[in-house]
């Protein structure tokens, strides 16, 4: 199985690409235009440097080869959205080629980064087609990958590795990520264009992979065609059958010219999957969980650069995980008194946390063997069922653990010791 992605992002700037308008959400349809986005004849294009200086950060946290003298071209083609019927974009001469996204065991390349500009919205409604143009020539990033995703595991890692990349550029894109996949289990490729979110973007290669899988399971031929999906039914359909670039014209866009990139700042940000391969490294730690947590969370990577040589890496990560589950990765200093507690083998709960955010102290309390086992056994008997589940399944034993702790403020460690045996002693009783 071969899955490649188009990727589209709206880049974060304040005015359109090709022109001054707000690119800000309007409550109203068509009033962050002009003859521009509208594409009126004999309106002229100025490319905005910002969206561009964008692009060039987000290739060069993609490790793509840098273009330093860009130009676009018009992809000419006549659909509603696009009144001047082309739109324009970018193809060999595009701010990002080559590049990867590194995943924990291999790397997804890419083929490109092109910036392009977003098409108008249709809107159908009672027989009648809308168009609103507030959306006409916002800035877009396309990141085209080459078809190295292999299986629907590797999917969501690459797309997780690149929303994690993105945020700590400054971009957001957890729900409005659009993209379109190629897919291919057997030796022709499928597209499924205009996926909107990411949970419909695993749906449609779900689907996908399961009708192709079918298809050659029954000596099928599968068949090259673009297809659209659909959200309500989960599945996808046909929608044209083959197309390819050659189908589209593309010139060069003359208003526009060419483009140095060089002078362009980028800002230094923060790369943050090395980030997570060095502290896996040099902490024998699991690059996973420190992406996990440092995803969407610029604190969280903070907070493990300060204390990663002060702490034992170990109690560090334990401790953040329980500050997210708090949310509670802001404040260092709230962090650090939690992580002495963690240290200690203080169970954390909210009452912990709101003391520590209030200044008072937290006693470190030592709890009886007496006082442990009748914790345990309240827990295991307004549980009714959790004796019988813990002899079907052990695991259910971190959940007995979790539950004291939390509720009492016992060391788990300590819990865990007794739990076993008084599980024993309930089960001889009850024979
Ligand atoms: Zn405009």
């Amino acid at each position: 199985m071969k899955i490649g992605l188009e990727i589209h992002v709206a880049l974060p700037t304040k005015t359109k690409l090709f022109c001054s308008d707000s690119t800000e959400e309007a409550h109203e349809p068509n009033v962050n235009v002009c003859p521009t986005c509208m594409g009126f004849p004999g309106s002229r294009p100025t490319l905005n440097k910002e969206a561009v200086r964008v692009a060039k950060s987000v290739s060069i946290a993609l490790n793509c080869d840098i273009t330093n003298r860009i130009s676009f071209i018009r992809k000419v083609y006549f659909y509603p959205d696009l009144p001047k019927s082309f739109q324009i974009t970018q193809l060999s001469e595009c701010i990002g080629k080559g590049g990867f996204i590194e995943l924990e065991k291999k790397k997804i390349h890419l083929r490109r980064v092109q910036i392009e500009e977003d098409p108008a919205r249709i809107i159908r409604s009672e027989g009648h087609t809308l168009i609103d143009f507030n959306r006409s020539g916002i800035p877009l990033i396309e990141v085209v990958t080459e078809p190295d995703i292999t299986t629907e595991e590797e999917l969501r890692e690459t797309i997780f590795t690149l929303r994690t990349i993105l945020y700590y550029q400054g971009i957001d894109i957890n729900q409005e990520i659009k993209a379109d996949l190629n897919i291919s289990l057997g030796t022709e490729r499928v597209e499924v264009k205009n996926v909107t979110g990411i949970k419909n973007l695993i749906s449609a290669a779900e689907y996908e992979i399961s009708r192709q899988n079918a298809i050659l399971l029954n000596n099928g031929k599968i068949e090259v065609e673009t297809r659209s999906f659909d959200e309500k039914s989960n599945t996808t359909k046909s929608s044209r059958k083959k197309e390819s670039d050659e189908e589209y014209g593309f010139i060069f866009e003359p208003d526009l010219g060419f483009y140095s990139t060089e002078d362009l700042e980028t800002t230094p940000v923060e790369m943050p999957t090395r980030a997570a391969f060095e502290l896996a490294r040099s902490h024998n730690s699991s690059y996973k969980t420190i992406l996990e947590l440092i995803a969407f969370d610029k604190d969280a990577l903070g907070i493990l650069y300060k204390y990663e040589k002060k702490y034992d890496f170990k109690s560090l990560i334990a401790t953040l995980e329980i500050a997210k589950r708090f949310n509670e990765t802001k404040d260092a200093n709230v962090f650090e008194e939690l992580l002495k507690l963690v240290i200690n083998g203080i169970a954390i709960n909210q009452e912990t946390v709101n003391k520590i955010k209030k200044g008072e102290r937290i006693e470190i309390r030592k709890f009886s063997k007496d006082e442990i086992d009748a914790a345990i056994l309240e827990m295991l008997k307004a549980e009714k069922d959790i004796v019988k589940r813990y002899s079907k399944n052990k695991n259910v034993i971190n959940f007995i653990v979790g539950t004291v702790s939390r509720k009492y403020g016992i060391q788990p460690r300590d819990v865990i010791k007794r739990v076993e045996i008084l599980i024993d002693t309930l089960q001889k009783v009850e024979v």
